[in-house]
């Protein structure tokens, strides 16, 4: 027992887990739909409003109240089914899910049972290497969301909290659950394998335009089932459920810290338990949650309130003529256009600087210099401000505007770089920061020439070395003068004058 105890804490070297088990994955993502309205009542579904603004009887489920399915969120299930190459059910029930939560006010969920909306699809994702992979899909379905519980005092868990307070926005709000079916043969590669499935559904389901996506406001969230087959095994291992893992990086720490945590176990002889597990952003690791129930502890039943949803077939193909350029394909287009190597593009997703470099140019910039931006200079300021591309505090637009400045030969790229700096430092818009601090480049002759003739004076050697046909000797020179004005010249206009001044 005691070894068990020190094993479960414990992680397996993940090249030993590799060696000795084969991982089976299964990814259930949440998504959340951005309709106006709930799924069943006519509440507001905006995030962020006051607590308990955005509720009726029908979403807090008081007795009588009768829900009506939102034609929107069934348009925006159907279209997101096609898109993973689903079939769509001609008729599909709603069931209860029951099961009592403090956030869930009717204590049974409305959602979809054994004749989900969609099923049997699959989507190709491509791996940081390059390599497709498909990923096959069990269904996908429609439910409500649950409504939110807030823990009083302590660290925001409910272990330690004084209390906790409930706020029934969410309540209702749809969702589809899109769910996979079991990912096998990933070996070394699952934790990769769930991150590219995750990132190419959510730029499906943005491309959809049916969610914001915004996994940091749990518009998207993904739960991880986890489970380890030894390479001799013919059946799966008993899984574990990583819930609400909210981050693209995320999910790829979870299920390797799952790997290596169910390995530990097993090797000393441990058994895993079926149970939900709670993700620890902190540190990456993952804490028993509770038992995990079985289908039949929930007694689902097909919801009295609501009729079957049968989609007029014309409608379905119509819905289907909708559909945006995938993602996949875009890419193609997009790399086509740019004319870069296989290489360079995945580089360009891989940071997620496609949408960037795209609206920089929508904004009026060259599509050269907006992918230099974004690549270099950018991508080192999110690594060091610790954030994703997406994430720092400048628009596209502003980033044209900065190339525009360059291009113009207002602003050198150094003084482009330095404006960029003060945008993301919260600084304000591109031109006033130029203004504000007398950014722009000198163009004034008079003013350079005085500061060639001091450099030159301060360095005889090398002014004679210039006069006697060194021209690389000229370099050390426009250096200082580009030192005195604070980087403000033109470092060509510089080389220029010191030539003139040494003929
Ligand atoms: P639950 O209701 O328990 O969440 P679901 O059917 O909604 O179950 O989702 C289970 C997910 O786990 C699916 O993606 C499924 O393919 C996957 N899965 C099933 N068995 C295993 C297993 N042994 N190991 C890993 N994943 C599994
Ligand atoms: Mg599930
Ligand atoms: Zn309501």
């Amino acid at each position: 027992m005691d070894a068990m105890i020190a094993a479960a804490s414990e992680l397996l070297d993940y090249d030993q887990v590799i060696a000795d088990f084969d991982p089976v994955l299964g990814l259930e993502v949440h998504v959340e739909l951005g309709t106006v309205t709930k799924m069943f009542c006519g509440c507001p579904t905006a995030f962020g409003a006051d607590p308990n603004t955005q509720v009726c009887p029908v979403c807090i489920g008081l007795p009588g109240s009768l829900p009506v399915a939102n034609a929107k969120a069934i348009e925006s299930a159907i279209r997101i089914g096609l898109a993973l190459n689903c079939s769509i059910r001609p008729s599909s029930v709603f069931a209860r899910k029951n099961y009592f939560y403090p956030d869930q006010p009717k204590n049974y969920q409305i959602s979809q049972y054994d004749e989900p909306i969609a099923h049997d699809g699959y989507l190709e994702v491509l791996l940081p290497d390059g390599t497709p992979w498909r990923v096959e899909i069990e269904r996908a379905h429609m439910e409500e969301d649950t409504g939110k519980s807030l823990h009083i005092g302590g660290s925001g868990r409910i272990h330690g909290a004084s209390h906790s307070l409930l706020d029934y926005n969410r309540a209702g709000v749809p969702l589809v659950e899109i769910v996979t079916k079991p990912i096998v043969g990933a070996g070394v590669r699952a934790p990769e394998v769930a991150r590219a499935y995750v990132t190419a559904l959510r730029d499906l389901l943005k491309a959809l335009d049916v969610s914001d996506v915004r996994m940091d406001q749990g518009s998207l969230r993904c739960d991880a089932n986890v489970s380890l087959m030894r390479k001799d095994a013919t059946e799966f291992g008993t899984r574990t459920e990583t819930k609400n893992v909210n981050s693209l990086k995320s999910v790829e720490v979870a299920v390797r810290h799952e790997m290596r945590r169910q390995a530990a176990i097993l090797e000393a002889g441990g058994e895993i338990i079926q149970e939900t597990r709670h993700f620890h952003e902190e540190d990456g690791t993952t804490s028993a949650g509770r038992r995990k129930e079985t289908a039949e502890d929930y007694r689902y039943f097909p919801e009295p309130d609501l009729p079957p949803v049968q989609p007029d077939p014309a409608w379905i193909d119509e819905l289907g003529t909708t559909l945006p350029e995938m993602p996949w394909v875009r890419r193609t287009r997009i790399q086509e256009e740019w004319g870069v190597s296989d290489e360079v593009m995945r580089d360009l997703v891989n940071v997620g600087a496609i949408d960037l470099i795209i609206e920089t140019v929508d904004a009026g910039a060259g599509a050269e210099a907006a992918r230099g931006w974004w690549v270099s200079f950018l991508a080192q300021q999110a690594n060091s401000r610790g954030v994703e591309l997406s994430g720092l505090s400048i628009t596209p637009g502003q980033v044209a505007t900065i190339i525009g400045l360059v291009d113009e030969g207002k602003l050198t790229t150094k003084l482009g770089q330095q404006v960029a700096t003060a945008v993301l430092d919260g600084e304000g818009e591109p031109e006033q920061i130029v203004a504000d601090r007398g950014l722009e480049v000198v163009r004034d002759d008079s003013a350079l020439q005085k500061a060639v003739d001091e450099a030159l004076a301060a360095n005889p050697d090398i002014a004679e070395k210039i006069r006697g046909g060194k021209v690389q000797a000229a370099g050390k020179i426009v250096g200082d003068v580009m030192k005195a004005t604070r980087g403000q010249a033109d470092p060509a206009r510089v080389k220029e004058l010191v030539l003139a001044a040494c003929q």
